[in-house]
């Protein structure tokens, strides 16, 4: 899944991993749980997005694939938030080939951006993420401008680029998600 800070990742992904009874991880909740538990890991990763800054590649592509190792038996899996750079997405390409289970689809979902820092703000109230103010989500906003968007490009070359309107009802999205998951 991909989209910037907003866009409603999570909750299209909790959503799609449920219908397709296959684990996802979200990269964002994985240092997190390092940081609740005091990890090297998670005092290293709380510098970068206390900033809005993206975590160095090397410990996040180490991360996240000790987690696809431990899941890639369970009849597929699902990330959220990774990857988010050209490297990332070119050693996940690396490692799912040596796998034998190439990437399917990437899922991108697209937004309006004065109205995700709106929806950021609000979560910053409900939620009290340490990385929504609006100093953070302006330079998150640009990071994925910077560094992640280029990944549309990258998939949309490999031909597994699905775009989807990601302005409206959680439902509304839900269908859009499935339909372009569903389309070949
Ligand atoms: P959001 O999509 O709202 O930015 P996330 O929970 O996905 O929220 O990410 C929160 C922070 O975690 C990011 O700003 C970044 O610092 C770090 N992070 C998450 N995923 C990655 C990744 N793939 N590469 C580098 N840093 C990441």
């Amino acid at each position: 899944m991909l989209g910037p800070p907003g866009a409603g990742k999570g909750t299209q992904a909790a959503r799609i991993a449920e219908n397709l009874s296959v684990p996802k991880v979200a990269s964002g909740d994985l240092f997190r749980d390092h940081q609740a538990r005091d990890t090297e890991l998670g005092r290293l990763a709380r510098t970068y997005m206390e900033r809005g800054d993206l975590v160095p590649d090397d410990v996040t592509i180490r991360m996240v694939m000790e987690w696809v190792e431990a899941h890639e038996r369970e009849g597929g899996f699902l990330l959220d938030g990774f990857p988010r750079t050209l490297a990332q997405a070119e050693s996940l390409d690396a490692m799912l080939k040596n796998l034998g289970t190439p990437l399917e689809r990437c899922v991108a979902i697209t937004v309006d951006t004065d109205a995700v820092v709106q929806r950021l703000l609000k979560r910053a109230e409900l939620e009290g993420r340490a990385d929504d103010n609006e100093e953070t989500i302006r330079e998150r906003m640009q990071v994925y401008d910077n560094q992640t968007s280029p990944l549309l490009e990258y998939y949309g070359n490999g031909g597994i680029l699905a775009t989807v309107d990601g302005m409206g009802g959680v439902e509304e999205i839900s269908e859009r998600v499935k339909t372009a998951l569903s389309g070949s």
